[in-house]
């Protein structure tokens, strides 16, 4: 009997495994996001060792483990039925294995999700078996060869099966029919919150009025309707005066666009996703949202987050701040960020840009591509990373068409690139979520796991090697001081440009003199990203710069601010 096994299985892997394979630089090469042989093995291993600990933290059966897991997923995306599916046709063999004292790493070879080419080293996550890899998977495979369950055929292409079709789908619709890729004006903005829509940029308040819309300046001053969106419209009864005219003119309304990576948009993964000792019913509730946001929070951005920070702290967003100074810049942020984006591959984002260069109100551009270009998943790291004569080249274009869609009087701010040295610095002692329970799991071991398995986001800094470390800062240097030096030279007609450096040094001394330790600042899951907090410290940092040398690009603080909040409230929320 031949039963897709391997497919079902692969359905709670299936949730984790996009994190990789949508935050690595490749995947703009790459649109019909397919999960790479790497990532399956990588999204196995995470489910099994949650599996594992989850068994050990509640004291139960593998059995119980997996239906627990299953239990907390949410129904939506079909998440929860494909899982206790799995568990049905896939859980006799983990069982036997996990029972046999196997680890993640022999279980997934053994099931062939992790795959050893010939000649290669063993990519594994957790120390070896004590008895010899090769003694111990034969032994693993041995069990699943007298398995009850039925067998099956291997698949390398696990959408491809019949069960997995829907959800594959839905996740391809997520990730390749983003707005990005299209470019009807009237799709930019939209009134649902993912698939990016107004998580993203601003919400559009009129979804049948195509000429209605965030950023624009106000048709006829909004006496019959809120053409901008920003909440403020109609006639004050007592002077016949529009309120758009009395409040926002002479205030400069402008918005803020940040061109970005999976930083800007950021990037995410919860450790209680990962952590069997958090895992609770209430665990997952945000998995399909964010799903369908590509993993990514931008509501939650440095650049243009709109909620309210969950990690508790005062700093703001740059559209905050700018909406705190004129709360007629309301609603008015677009965040076109992707996954993987780079200086070499942005033109296929700018396409997505929304602004009339002749209706629309100026913009704040952050030009933040701030890891792509030297970071990638390759074995020779260095070739594939882009060097400083490409990179001109592909800014001036960025630039020229920044110029060409932006109205007169914008302005551009070239962001540089950190030293990502930090990274290693910083983790490579410390335990990643998946080891803390049994005090195994180091961020060098899972660095290192990444790189074997050819995923790692960033195999440059990501890396026990200090020599390829500095390499890497040295071109992530040159990369900036090409950004300076554009900065300096070059001139546009419809915006100025400036150029401020990533200082995450600054903000790690910060944080410190907070009482914060430098690791809280980045993503405990992926090791890579900087975290909500370092997100917003970041942004705030660059508020400061920009309101001290070129206030300029900030505009006034407008007096009118609390009448508008007299007037009209909250002007409609995000
Ligand atoms: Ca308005």
């Amino acid at each position: 009997m031949k039963s897709p096994r391997k497919g079902l299985w692969a359905a709670p892997v299936l949730l984790l495994l996009p994190f990789y394979t949508l935050a690595s630089p490749a995947y703009e090469d790459r649109p019909r996001a397919r999960p790479s042989t790497g990532h399956t093995c990588l999204g196995c291993v995470v489910v099994v060792s949650v599996i594992e600990q989850l068994a050990r933290v509640h004291n139960a059966t593998v059995q119980a483990s997996m239906e627990r897991l299953c239990s907390y997923l949410p129904e939506k995306l079909s998440l929860r039925t494909t899982c206790y599916l799995a568990v049905y046709t896939f859980g006799p063999d983990v069982i036997r294995l996990l029972s046999a004292d196997m680890n993640a790493d022999v279980v997934c070879h053994a099931l062939e999700f992790c795959q050893r080419d010939p000649g290669q080293t063993v990519c594994h996550l957790y120390p070896l078996p004590k008895e010899g890899w090769k003694f111990t998977l034969k032994k693993a495979r041995q069990i699943v060869k007298k398995s009850p369950s039925p067998k099956y055929r291997s698949s390398s292409d696990i959408c491809s099966l019949p069960l997995l079709a829907k959800i594959c789908q839905k996740i391809k619709f997520t990730v390749t029919n983003s707005v990005p890729f299209r470019d009807v004006d009237s799709d930019k903005h939209s009134a649902f919150p993912t698939l990016r829509g107004y998580h993203w940029r601003g919400r559009d308040c009129n979804d049948s009025d195509g000429m209605t819309y965030p950023g624009r300046r106000p048709d006829n001053w909004d006496v019959h309707q809120d053409s901008n969106c920003n909440g403020i419209w109609g006639v004050d009864p007592k002077d016949g005066i529009p309120y758009e005219k009395k409040f926002c003119e002479g205030s400069e309304p402008r918005g803020v666009i940040l061109l970005g990576d999976s930083a800007g948009a950021h990037f995410h993964i919860p450790p209680k996703w990962i952590t069997a000792s958090q895992m609770s019913l209430k665990s997952f509730s945000d998995l399909p949202r964010a799903l369908t946001d590509e993993l990514n929070w931008p509501q939650l951005s440095g650049a243009t987050g709109f909620l309210n920070s969950t990690s508790g702290i005062k700093e703001n967003s740059i559209y905050l701040h700018l909406w705190k100074r004129n709360r007629c810049n309301h609603r008015d942020y677009q965040n076109l960020s992707k996954n993987g984006a780079s200086s070499q591959n942005l033109e296929r984002l700018i396409g997505s840009l929304s602004r009339n260069p002749l209706l629309d109100h100026p913009a704040i551009v952050i030009y933040a591509m701030i890891g792509n270009d030297v970071c990638n998943g390759k074995t020779d790291t260095v070739r594939a990373m882009t060097t400083p004569e490409q990179f001109y080249s592909k800014v001036m274009e960025t630039l020229k068409y920044l110029n060409s869609h932006l109205p007169n009087g914008s302005h551009v701010i070239l962001y540089g690139l950190p030293d990502g040295t930090f990274l290693w610095d910083n983790l490579h002692n410390r335990y990643h979520p998946l080891g803390q329970l049994n005090k195994d799991v180091t961020y060098e071991r899972f660095y290192s796991f990444l790189s074997c398995l050819q995923i790692s986001p960033c195999h440059g800094w990501m890396s026990a090697n200090q020599t390829l470390r500095t390499l890497t800062s040295q071109r992530a240097e040159q990369l900036s001081n090409t950004l300076k030096k554009i900065a300096t030279t070059q001139k546009f007609t419809n915006f100025d440009l400036f150029y401020v450096d990533f200082d995450f040094q600054e903000i790690v001394k910060k944080w410190q003199e907070r009482g914060g330790q430098p690791w809280q600042l980045i993503e405990p899951v992926d090791g890579f990203h900087p975290n909500e907090v370092a997100s917003l410290l970041l942004a705030d940092s660059l508020w400061d710069k920009l309101q001290l040398q070129w206030p300029q690009v900030l505009g006034k603080e407008n007096p009118f601010n609390p009448q508008i909040e007299q007037v009209f409230g909250d002007q409609g929320g995000h």
